[in-house]
């Protein structure tokens, strides 16, 4: 498996690009790009989510 071990810009830790997945594939082309991981990248959907219902 090839992957890329980058930084999370949220919470800081290391986590892992897999080859195959749309990040890797972004990571690839534009490796100024800050990356979030798995984890951080759910919670801001949560979030997201929970801000527009508030909304509503
Ligand atoms: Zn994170």
């Amino acid at each position: 498996m090839i992957y890329y071990e980058i930084i999370c810009r949220y919470c800081r830790q290391p986590f892992k690009l897999e080859e195959g997945t749309t990040k890797y594939m972004r990571y690839k082309q534009r490796r100024h790009e800050k990356f979030s991981c798995d984890d951080c990248d759910r919670r801001i959907e949560d979030d997201s989510r929970k801000y527009l219902f508030d909304r509503e």
